[in-house]
């Protein structure tokens, strides 16, 4: 009788130091197992956009810092000048076209002018550079790329952002997704990319310049609203197709709500020219790093 009630008394003492390993393990076991879905969400995020959306996130932020904590932005005694820089593909040369610059030599030109100490402005930043006549560096460029092409993402954007460089892209609204052109799912992730700024080159990409102004009204009205829609944004720079326009065309872009206009007149842009007729530097391919810096009237 004894030797059964110790031996339950036992079984019992078992019982409950089994009970509570097991719920100690559960408890230590928690925590891990809240933390473990939440890596995976992690890792499912950064599988879709590829590693320069990673290196491009904090970027960005660092960018911003510097931006607001170290650019001082000093006025200056004679009219800025400065270049913009026209690209179109960044790929390989397909038929001698000069609209293409491959990706090697399009680093080298990045890199020459990061090393030159040049600051890449931001379309907000060249407006204020044009309408206050003061800058954030003593050597600024723009970036500009035309048409939207796929390279912009695959090719153009990491390049950038490894260098923590801005390039504005200007989009055809009407040609989304057209062979060799960005989709939105493309476009919305350049967008996330602070050092990225997406801009209007128009819906159908028509020479404005023979447009009636009724149709070139809503070339220029119905691409900024799509853009402003899909990218939830106030899109701000008309780059004319072909660089064409005429004597009407300023007037119609402010009116319809853009605040910069760019053409290919070459030459470096200044505001004598007005804020809707901005020149640009044309950039072929076949460049060396001092003809580069040559083209750029870099002294
Ligand atoms: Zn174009």
């Amino acid at each position: 009788m004894n030797i059964k009630k110790v031996l339950k008394g036992t079984f019992l003492v078992v019982l409950a130091l089994l009970v509570g390993a097991i719920f100690w393990q559960i408890k230590s076991e928690l925590p891990h197992s809240v933390n473990q879905p939440k890596k995976v969400v992690d890792d499912k995020k950064s599988k879709p956009a590829p590693v320069l959306e990673k290196t491009a996130e904090p970027a960005k932020s660092k960018k911003a810092d510097s931006k607001s904590a170290k650019a001082d932005w000093l006025k200056s005694e004679t009219p800025i000048e400065f270049p913009i820089l026209m690209y179109h593909h960044i790929a390989d040369v397909v038929d001698g076209n000069t609209l293409f610059v491959p990706a090697d030599e399009f680093e080298m030109e990045m890199m020459a002018l990061k090393n030159a100490g040049y600051y890449t402005l931001t379309p907000e930043e060249a407006y204020r550079v044009l309408t206050t006549n003061e800058k954030p560096a003593e050597k600024i460029v723009w970036v500009t790329f035309d048409d939207g092409y796929k390279n912009a993402y695959d090719t153009a954007m990491p390049i950038l952002s490894r260098l923590e460089m801005t390039g504005s892209f200007f989009i055809i609204t009407g040609m989304r997704d057209d062979e060799d052109k960005m989709p939105d799912e493309m476009l919305l992730k350049m967008k996330q990319n602070s050092l990225i700024s997406l801009e209007s080159h128009t819906v159908n990409h028509p020479d404005l310049e023979y447009l009636t102004n009724d149709q070139a009204d809503s070339e220029l009205r119905d691409s900024k609203q799509e853009l402003d829609r899909l990218l939830k944004q106030k899109t701000s720079v008309i780059c004319y197709p072909a660089g064409r326009y005429n004597n009407e065309t300023a007037e119609l872009a402010e009116n319809a709500g853009y605040k910069l206009g760019l053409t290919t007149n070459p030459g470096l842009a200044s505001s004598r020219n007005g804020l809707f007729a901005l020149n640009r530097v044309r950039v072929a391919y076949g460049h060396s790093e001092a003809t580069f810096m040559a083209l750029i009237g870099d002294k």
